[in-house]
């Protein structure tokens, strides 16, 4: 085992489970050679045994990093700040980035985490965002923008923005590649592709495209330039991994 990948959510998704867990899976079944050293757990909307303090007040206090609830809740006081709760009901993506890269779990022991909210995301100079991540550490995707007048959820188009963040995170589209762009982060380039930008965040055809190529021709979500990336990627991976545990059996045995 080299990462857990952990799967959290807001209360409210817990229907999503099996989508945001088919949708890791699916891009982790790109990589057969590793898949095994990652495996994925859904912790949902989680907490620690010291997630909440009673104050004196009577009032309850979110402890930081200690539940989804305090992530959410704190990149909704941001977006209060920011007058974007109030206007527009959507919560601030740069806090909740700014809270993920600095969660102490993963620093006592690395991991890679996927958040979902169904809160409507908005980052500094955009009307809204879809989702974000940061390679070799977390992903975070709204389920907002897929919600239809009806409450009826584009289950498949979330799952493709589900699986792009994830390919983020483990480094399909990393700057300097060959087919790609870069608008709002690197992007692949090649047609069919999920690892692909739509800037009006319009995932539709895009995830015709990708399920039509899987039931057709059994071919996976992303092209093999996104592969490619992602072999080297793990590859890196486990390098830094047999390295780091090589030389703490060694310290240990000397
Ligand atoms: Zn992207
Ligand atoms: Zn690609």
């Amino acid at each position: 085992m080299i990462r857990n990948i952990y799967i959290l959510y807001e209360q409210g998704l817990e229907v999503l489970k099996p989508h945001i867990e088919d949708a890791v899976e699916q891009m982790m079944d790109c990589f057969p050679r590793h898949k095994a050293n990652y495996p994925i757990t859904t912790l949902g909307n989680w907490h620690s045994d010291k997630a909440e303090k009673m104050l004196p007040n009577g009032n309850i206090l979110l402890e930081p990093y200690e539940s989804v609830d305090w992530y959410i809740a704190n990149a909704k006081l941001k977006a209060m700040e920011q007058n974007r709760w109030q206007t527009r009901g959507q919560i601030s993506i740069d806090q909740l980035y700014t809270d993920l890269s600095s969660d102490p779990y993963c620093k006592k022991i690395p991991q890679w985490s996927v958040l979902v909210t169904k809160h409507d995301l908005y980052a500094d100079g955009l009307n809204f965002c879809l989702g974000v991540s940061k390679e070799n550490a977390f992903s975070i995707v709204s389920t907002a923008r897929f919600i239809d007048r009806n409450n009826c959820l584009d289950v498949e188009g979330f799952k493709t923005v589900v699986m792009h963040e994830f390919g983020h995170l483990i480094g399909l589209t990393h700057e300097g590649r060959a087919n790609t762009s870069e608008q709002l982060g690197s992007h692949c380039t090649n047609d069919g592709c999920i690892m692909q930008q739509r800037m009006d965040g319009d995932f539709r055809d895009i995830t015709r495209v990708r399920l039509a190529a899987k039931k057709l021709y059994g071919l996976p979500p992303i092209c093999s330039d996104c592969i490619e990336s992602g072999e080297k990627f793990f590859t890196r991976q486990q390098a830094v991994y047999d390295y780091t545990h090589g030389i703490l059996h060694g310290g240990r045995n000397t």
